[in-house]
């Protein structure tokens, strides 16, 4: 497989910014390596389903009793 020459964007998966403004933490998701913002990390655990779109392949958890 040929690499794509895409630019190292290290950004918040959900919010966009940069490990200039925020503290980043890193994890992996089908061998791609992807960043998450503290603010935006709870976000990631306890409602996946709104950052699910940006993960491809990634199928959220359905969680019957947590709803509004
Ligand atoms: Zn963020």
């Amino acid at each position: 497989m040929k690499e794509s020459h895409e630019s190292h964007n290290i950004a918040c998966l959900n919010c966009d910014r940069s490990d200039q403004e925020v503290p980043l933490l890193m994890f992996t998701f089908g061998n791609q390596t992807r960043y998450i913002c503290t603010a935006c990390f709870p976000i990631l655990v306890h409602k996946s389903e709104k950052l699910a779109h940006k993960l491809p392949g990634y199928v959220p958890p359905s969680d019957p009793s947590h709803e509004h």
